[in-house]
């Protein structure tokens, strides 16, 4: 769940939901969906129980919203999806008033003062399972678990979002995951079309790998990639496509394989 007015209007393109649906395959935890919302903080709710009742959903990740003006409104909005009262997480606040005295030293700031601003980002939802640090910035990062699922909550800065997830979050809660593996075939000037009969007939016979095309207009190259738990299983497939698209005439243009 990406969340920001700017995300959603055209002005940043989402970079945070595209780097942590790589990180989590490759972590073998595949990603359901990618949502991006406004700072609305009915339209954060909604979303959040929407996720909250999908029996698939095992964690939800949440990204942005959680800085120092007024139209960042995740926490209190997450609050009231999990009808819990805002409260003030101390630890988050020393470190913030730390954060702000060393800032004031060097001369960043003019005051060493906490500002309601910087206060906002340590009311959080009450009862969290665990809160992260965030080495480079201000707002925290905080894990909520709710109808048997975990709620992982970001800061939307991609610089702090990564620096939590793969310093703190990674191997406290996602060590015990196993990738799939995937496996690429490229061609170039090759008719997508011409792979329908062989990509129904996988899906009969390979229900449990994923075959999927994928065409570049730029490259006139189209890759045909596939995804599977059983590395032999996803061999098999992309044996059986290189044979088959040999037989058609259709040139690999780099028999790529990547993990
Ligand atoms: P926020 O936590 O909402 O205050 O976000 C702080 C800044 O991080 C924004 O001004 C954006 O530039 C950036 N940002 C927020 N969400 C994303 C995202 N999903 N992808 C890339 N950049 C983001
Ligand atoms: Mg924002």
């Amino acid at each position: 769940m990406a969340i920001g007015d700017e995300l959603v209007g055209g002005f940043t393109l989402d970079t945070n939901s595209h780097w942590l649906a790589e990180r989590l395959r490759l972590l073998g935890f595949p990603v359901k969906r990618i949502t991006a919302i406004r700072d609305r903080p009915q339209e954060i709710v909604d979303q959040v129980r929407r996720e909250l009742v999908d029996d698939e959903v095992t964690m939800v990740f949440c990204s942005g919203g959680l800085g120092p003006t007024p139209d960042d409104r995740t926490f209190s909005a997450l609050a009231d999806a999990l009808g819990r009262e805002l409260t003030v997480w101390e630890e988050t606040r020393a470190r913030i008033e730390r954060r702000v005295q060393r800032m004031h030293e060097a001369g960043l700031l003019d005051s060493p003062e906490v500002t309601e601003g910087n206060l906002r980002m340590a009311r959080i939802p009450a009862g969290p399972a665990y809160v992260f640090k965030n080495r480079r910035g201000m707002a925290p990062g905080v894990v909520y678990e709710a109808n048997g699922k975990r709620i992982f909550v970001l800061p939307g800065v991609p610089l702090e979002m990564k620096g939590i997830f793969t310093e703190e979050l990674e191997p406290q809660f996602l060590s015990e995951g196993s990738a799939a593996t995937v496996r690429e075939l490229r061609f170039t000037f090759a008719v997508e079309a011409r792979f329908y009969p062989l990509m129904k007939e996988l899906e009969q016979s390979f229900p449990d790998v994923s075959v999927g095309s994928y065409p570049n207009f730029e490259t006139k190259e189209l890759v045909i990639r596939c995804l599977g738990a059983d590395p032999k299983r996803v061999d098999d497939v992309i044996e059986i496509v290189r044979r088959r698209s040999a037989q058609l005439g259709m040139a690999v243009a780099k028999p790529a394989a990547s993990a």
